[in-house]
Order: C-alpha cells, then sequence, then structure tokens
C-alpha cells in the first residue's frame, strides 16, 4: 500500500455531474471500491492503489483543492466562476453536465432596465458582475434553493440560476432572458500538487483527456 503521502485525493462532487463523471475516471482504469452512488461513506479507495476520491458539494471542492486538502477535483464552471480560482488550475473541461447560467424573469412581466433591480441567486458574485456591466445596480438576495419561488413570491424581480432543459422555469411561469455563460465541469488541480506530483496528475491528466475524446466522437 501506498503511504498517505503518495496517494492522489480526488474531490468529486455529489448528485448530478457525479454520474457523468465516474465513467471518464472508470476509462482512466480508476473506479471506486464501493458504491459511492449509495454508500453514506464519503472517502472512497479506487482500483488504482495511489488514488482515492472524497465526495463533497459542488461548492467546497475548490476549497478543498485550493488548500491543498484535495490535489485534484471535479467541478462546475459556475462555481469556479462564483468562488474564483485561486491557488489551483482549471486543466480540463470534461464536456460533461452542461447548462447555461442565465437570468430569467416572469413570463410576460415588465424587465426593469433602469430602476434598482432586485435579483435572487446562489450565484452573488456572477449576478452583480453581469447586472453591472449593463450598468444596473443590483440588489442581490442570496438563496439557497428554489430560486424560481423568490420572483413568484415578489421577492425578486429576477433570478440568476442555472438553466437546463428549461422545464424548471416554464413549470413556474418563468421565461429565461439572458445568457450568462455556457457551463461545464472542470478538473481542477491545487498549484503545488501539479509541482509536486506532476507524473501521476501527468498521467491521469491524458487518460481522462482520452476518455473526454472517446466519449465525444460516441455523441
Ligand atoms: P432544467 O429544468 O432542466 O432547466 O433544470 C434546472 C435545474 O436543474 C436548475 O435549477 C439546477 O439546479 C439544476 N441543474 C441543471 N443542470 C445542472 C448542472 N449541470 N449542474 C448542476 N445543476 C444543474
Amino acid at each position: 500500500m501506498p503511504s498517505e503521502a503518495d496517494t492522489l485525493t480526488i474531490a468529486l462532487t455529489k448528485g448530478r455531474i457525479l454520474k457523468e463523471t465516474l465513467p471518464l475516471f472508470e476509462g482512466a482504469g480508476i473506479v471506486p471500491l464501493d458504491d459511492i452512488a449509495t454508500s453514506r461513506k464519503l472517502i472512497f479507495p479506487t482500483t488504482h492503489e495511489s488514488v482515492k476520491f472524497v465526495l463533497l458539494r459542488g461548492s467546497d471542492v475548490p476549497t478543498y483543492v485550493r488548500h491543498g486538502a484535495a490535489d485534484m477535483g471535479v467541478v462546475g464552471k459556475d462555481i469556479l466562476m462564483e468562488f474564483g480560482d485561486e491557488g489551483l488550475y482549471e486543466i480540463l473541461d470534461l464536456e460533461i453536465a452542461r447548462c447555461r447560467l442565465m437570468t430569467a424573469g416572469i413570463d410576460g412581466a415588465q424587465q426593469k432596465t433602469a430602476a434598482k433591480i432586485r435579483v435572487a441567486t446562489k450565484f452573488v458574485n456572477v449576478a452583480r458582475e453581469h447586472y453591472s456591466l449593463r450598468g444596473l445596480q443590483p440588489n442581490i438576495i442570496k438563496l439557497y434553493g428554489a430560486m424560481e419561488l423568490a420572483p413568484i413570491m415578489r421577492l425578486a424581480d429576477e433570478i440568476v440560476d442555472i438553466v437546463d432543459t428549461g422545464n424548471t422555469l416554464k413549470a413556474n411561469g418563468m421565461v429565461p432572458r439572458e445568457h450568462i455563460a455556457d457551463i461545464s465541469s472542470r478538473l481542477i488541480v491545487n498549484k503545488a500538487s501539479m509541482r509536486t506530483r506532476n507524473p501521476i496528475i501527468s498521467t491521469l491528466l491524458e487518460s481522462i483527456s482520452d476518455a473526454v475524446a472517446l466519449r465525444r466522437t460516441e455523441k
């Protein structure tokens, strides 16, 4: 068994990203030893004796990687845009969990452009920058979920949220308005790990790049 110092720790995002992430690592010969989707564990040894996974909320992944508690991570671009990429390198677009970061409002409602617009979102930094670029001074209301409820309950005029099919917006009488960014999951690496563990990280990067390219051709 390699010592802890030799183990490469990769932080994965729980939830819908995980289902699409695991086949890419499997393509690189790395499979968790337990059923990661159903287990209540948070740390998973893998079939690669030098690699272990830790399972986190997406917004915690950059924090673990930035501080070197994990060497690498898989996280949505939305989270990197919101929390920044200090202390880490974004090394690969995994081309999974694609969606869009958008503003949205109530269908048929007049879009506010002049007055101080109230915007509900969990992406407060992204939202502030987006509205500022349009010359607006948004009053940002931080929420942790169910953003679509805020305009309906008159808590906010618009929301900034992730849109995939648009079904959630539609089901709540809302329409997408402005496109902020295309989102997909990214492979990130701690800056110091990139130097000190370059051989294993480079090998892994090559295998995962191949798995991403293969997935692209199979689609
Ligand atoms: P949809 O109804 O398909 O537009 O999906 C909208 C909801 O699904 C959003 O409120 C997001 O929370 C979630 N969602 C969709 N795609 C992703 C993704 N790639 N990553 C994280 N959450 C997502």
